[in-house]
């Protein structure tokens, strides 16, 4: 089960740096998980200023 993005994402970009496998990119309007890459481990959740990111 992969974290997820949802709607109120601002597009800040921070998550992307954060995450150690590369796993977020800029998608249309919001930035979004690859799941399959995604190995859970929380830290775009921590890091994200609106808490757009759930498990
Ligand atoms: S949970 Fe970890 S591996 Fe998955 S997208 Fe967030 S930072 Fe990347
Ligand atoms: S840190 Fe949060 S608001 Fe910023 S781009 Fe990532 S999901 Fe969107």
């Amino acid at each position: 089960m992969a974290y997820v993005i949802s709607d109120a994402c601002v597009s800040c970009g921070t998550c992307e740096g954060e995450c150690p496998v590369g796993a977020i990119s800029a998608g249309d309007g919001q930035y979004v998980i690859d799941a399959d890459a995604c190995v859970d481990c929380g830290t775009c959740a921590a890091a994200c200023p609106v808490g757009a990111i759930n498990a």
